[in-house]
């Protein structure tokens, strides 16, 4: 009896360790709405059922409001959004609704007029206050004021405004003020805010032509956190401040109002932002995404922004994995020859069309070969490894006598044994139906790439080149099709 419930733990946490798709249910919610007012409202609705402070800003002017983050965060207050010279309806409705005893309008009088204000003070606002300043800078400086003490500082280019987007919830949890620079000189405001905050070391965000190196070398013990991209920059703030964080808010990398009302959410939730492409996520936020192994997204904006494409992007278990595609053979090794079919051609085919499958999937599939090359064994095993592979699945096709036939999935016992023959199975028990071939099953083989690999892996075998059958289906871009898609729910699945 005591032996029995000792063991229960263990198999308890034998699931937890071998069943990771139980636990690795992926969510997106989008945040929505027919403008910037809109989403920015809805943004607040998310995070905020009452506010004794709000925080509002020009919605097309927005240079001025790049620092605001750190303020709207101190206040608890959402930043909602307005036109110049008429507080925009829904922005109207919201204040009436979450009755602030405070609205701090950023910026001079030509990004929000006073015929905002005095809108604004009729909804029974008691206290309106302005922040502004003759340019971006110094209303970046007369923000900073507001904040409490702190020895350290943002800078960002002021106008590169993804990056100060980017890193707006990460200062914001931590008091920090955003500070902004040109790439080559630092404006007199920016130089008077860190003499009178004290900043004893700064945080440069963005590369070498937002902040060049020799504003660099004139800040307090810099730290940079550069990037080729904003989404780079982006993928580099999550990795270095949010590693153990498995959420993220994600705005349009373009079109900055949404992200501008999202980081303050983003702060109060402690997530990190990140940033794609309307169409499809770019690279560098999948590799955040995978590193972080993220599973909870907001998604800010309307389908214009953000298409339901990354969307569903976001939801599928494999986004940002590492998948790493073996294409068997390939330059002087043939593989197998039969039927007018070449083993390294037909095997490439395939893997082409799988790869481009997990990629529209928002994975990060890696080619050990996309033509027709050499690699021994052990230079496919060590390219997997070295691009640290989530997994590793190897395609091949097989031979024998013309009469054997039929699809069969390797898996090998030395690492990841039980994944590895899961993930065998899943692409098996698809694999064999798509090609319509007899089911040659799961079995363990001793095959160096799937035996050396350390990431769960499996080789399969798609039919035979050298029975006739099988090698029409081989060489028809009909079956590949069917073949790639079985691989890749295969894939999903196992996720
Ligand atoms: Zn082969």
């Amino acid at each position: 009896m005591r032996g029995l419930l000792r063991s229960i733990p263990i198999i308890v946490l034998g699931l937890i360790m071998f069943v990771p798709n139980v636990f690795a249910a992926q969510s997106a919610t989008r945040l929505d709405g027919v403008s910037r007012y809109e989403v920015a409202v809805n943004v607040s609705k998310q995070g905020w059922s009452s506010a004794s402070t709000v925080v509002v800003a020009n919605g097309k002017a927005y240079a001025d409001v790049l620092s605001a983050t750190p303020l709207a965060y101190k206040n608890n207050a959402p930043i909602l959004l307005t036109e110049s010279s008429k507080l925009t309806t829904p922005t109207k409705n919201r204040i009436s609704q979450l009755k602030p005893r405070k609205v701090i309008v950023i910026g001079g009088t030509i990004s929000v007029n006073n015929q905002v204000v005095s809108e604004i003070k009729k909804l029974g606002v008691s206290t309106v206050e302005r922040i502004g300043g003759v340019s971006r800078y110094e209303v970046a400086e007369r923000i900073a004021k507001k904040l409490p003490a702190n020895s350290k500082a943002v800078i960002a280019n002021g106008t590169a405004y993804a990056d100060s987007m980017a890193i707006g919830a990460y200062a914001a949890r931590n008091g920090i003020p955003i500070l902004l620079t040109t790439s080559n000189s630092i404006p007199s405001p920016t130089k008077d805010a860190m003499k009178s905050k004290g900043t004893r070391s700064t945080i440069v965000v963005g590369g070498e032509i937002s902040v060049s190196n020799s504003v660099y070398r004139q800040l307090a013990s810099p730290t940079r956190i550069g990037g080729n991209s904003r989404f780079e920059v982006a993928r580099n703030i999550a990795k270095k401040y949010y590693s153990s964080t498995k959420s993220a808010v994600i705005g349009n990398g373009y079109t900055y109002a949404d992200a501008l009302a999202g980081s303050v959410l983003a702060a109060k939730q402690g997530r990190p932002v990140l940033f794609t492409d309307a169409g499809s996520l770019p690279k560098p936020t999948r590799e955040a995404i995978g590193s972080n192994r993220m599973t909870t997204f907001t998604v800010l904006g309307g389908t214009i922004s953000v298409k339901s494409n990354v969307i569903s992007q976001l939801k599928n278990p494999i986004v940002g994995k590492k998948i790493f595609i073996d294409a068997g053979h390939g330059g002087s090794d043939p593989g197998a020859s039969a039927n007018g079919l070449r083993e390294k051609d037909v095997n490439l085919a395939f893997a082409k069309k799988v790869y481009s499958k997990l990629s529209s999937g928002g994975a990060l599939p890696i080619m050990a070969r996309s033509t027709d090359v050499y690699l021994t064994l052990s230079q496919r095993v060590a390219k997997a490894e070295s691009n640290h592979a989530d997994i590793f699945v190897s395609i091949h096709s097989n031979s024998a006598s013309s009469s054997a036939t039929g699809t069969e999935t390797y898996y090998y016992t030395k690492y990841q044994a039980t994944n590895s023959k899961r993930l065998a199975t899943e692409i098996q028990s698809r694999l064999y139906k798509a090609m319509n071939t007899r089911d040659r099953s799961v079995r363990t083989g001793n095959f160096h790439v799937i035996r050396e690999s350390t990431m769960p892996s499996c080789l399969v075998e798609l039919g035979f080149i050298t029975n006739k059958s099988d090698a029409s289906k081989l060489n028809s871009s009909y079956y590949q099709d069917r073949a790639a898609s079985a691989i890749y729910n295969g894939i999903v699945a196992y996720y």
